[in-house]
């Protein structure tokens, strides 16, 4: 049987980033054939690989202090300096996103070759199959490939989003044999379904798009918003949707630039219908379907038909009925409890010897590098801890 300080389960964005963080004998184990399959096609082959304002704040966890210190141990700039010295050009985008140049696949090669210079060997095409401690000092890891032993076990293998990428329940699976509590996993980073009585002005508004606000609780997003057949999509959609949880209500605000009720007094008396007086603001197309049965003419309209329609139109309110799925959803929200986790050290607090990074956990990044970079920050992190016990 192999023998090995450290078994990564997961050639993906954490485990790459942590097998090439420290130096002792380790192996990498994953499913796929090649390593890094999610990185190759992140921010459409470029890797928006991390954000130059990224904070504590840019995450969704149960306990949201969680982050703060993994984040205050790799920077932005820790990543820019791998990508510099490997002479792989990067651009800076709109609100600090953080983009390759090149192809994403420049950067895996990057991560390979530093796991490989790290002393870590790659066993591909390799299913994990169970994981167990053999004695209080050692972990058996039984692999399709044959069995292997090692002292410390890193979960790297991620969320349950993009199976066609590799994802599948493994880490939570193993997570559960060991008794670690598991916050309930959910599609994050996805569009919204409506509800079936909504669907038709969906359907019909599909392919539109607008600048819209949404709310959720106390939380705002604004940005651009797509209607498809099933309901909401878009920038605005994919960040809220990380917030919004099973049953939680959604406001929408579909004409952010002004107060529409005081707009329709304000063309009261003039010969437009409601829809035609916001055409300056809104395509007429869409201010007509959302409003359906609202439109009519302004003069006609009874103080409380402008404010229904005003509402209809700044109040959009719905319970979405799901999410477009795992097969759509960037990432995975939920995942092993943070309270599990040393957050130094990512070691899990009853297991010792086994840690855990990257998706896995209860920790979702907002749209914008913010996930790439928590892969990072935490297999850094991790990689740290086990190279002060090698
Ligand atoms: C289409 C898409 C685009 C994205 N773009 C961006 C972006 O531009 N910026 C950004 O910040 N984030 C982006 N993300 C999210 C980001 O890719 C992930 O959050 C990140 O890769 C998570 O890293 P990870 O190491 O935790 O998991 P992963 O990178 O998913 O790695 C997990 C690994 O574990 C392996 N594995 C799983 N199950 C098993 C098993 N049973 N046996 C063996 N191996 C197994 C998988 O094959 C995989 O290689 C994107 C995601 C998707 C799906």
């Amino acid at each position: 049987m192999a023998d090995f300080h450290t078994a990564i389960i997961g050639a993906g964005a954490s485990g790459l980033f942590c097998a090439g963080s420290f130096n002792a004998s380790k192996i990498i184990l994953d499913h796929n054939a090649q390593p890094g399959a999610k990185i190759n096609v992140s921010g459409g082959g470029k890797c928006n690989f991390s954000n130059l304002h990224i904070s504590a704040k840019d995450f969704l966890c149960q306990q949201p202090h969680f982050c703060k210190n993994a984040l205050a141990s790799f920077h932005p700039q820790d990543f820019i300096s791998l990508l510099e010295k490997a002479h792989i050009p990067y651009e800076e985008r709109q609100d600090g996103q953080l983009f390759s140049q090149t192809s994403a696949k420049e950067i895996v090669r990057l991560l390979v070759q530093r796991a490989r210079e790290n002393n870590t060997r790659f066993s591909l095409n390799t299913q994990v199959l169970s994981v167990s401690k053999g004695t209080p000092d050692f972990f058996i890891i039984q692999t399709s490939s044959g069995n292997i032993r090692a002292r410390n076990v890193v979960l790297a293998c991620g969320g349950l989003s993009y199976p066609s990428l590799g994802a599948s329940s493994l880490g939570i699976r193993i997570a559960r044999q060991f008794g670690l509590a598991i916050i309930p996993q959910r599609p994050a980073l996805c569009g919204l379904t409506a509800p079936k009585s909504l669907r038709p002005i969906f359907c019909t508004l599909a392919g539109n798009s607008l600048n819209a606000i949404i709310h959720i609780k106390k939380q705002t997003f604004t940005g651009d918003l797509l209607f498809t057949h099933e309901g909401i999509s878009g920038p605005v959609v994919l960040q809220a949707s990380v917030f919004c949880m099973p049953q939680q209500e959604i406001t929408i605000n579909f004409v952010p630039q002004i107060d529409v009720l005081q707009h329709f007094y304000k063309y009261k008396n003039s010969s437009l219908s409601l829809a035609s007086s916001l055409k300056d603001f809104l395509s007429y197309k869409i201010i007509k379907s959302l409003l359906g049965e609202l439109e009519r003419d302004l003069a006609n309209a009874s103080k409380q038909e402008l404010q229904t329609a005003a509402s209809r139109l700044q109040n959009f309110t719905f319970v979405p009925c799901s999410t477009a799925g795992y097969t759509k959803a960037e990432v995975t929200a939920g995942g092993i409890d943070t309270k599990e986790i040393n957050p130094h050290t990512f070691a899990c607090k009853k297991v010792p010897g086994l840690y855990a990074v990257g998706e896995l956990l209860d920790v979702t990044g907002r749209l914008g590098g913010f996930n790439l970079h928590w892969a990072w920050a935490s297999g850094y992190a991790a990689g740290q801890a086990l190279a002060k016990i090698v």
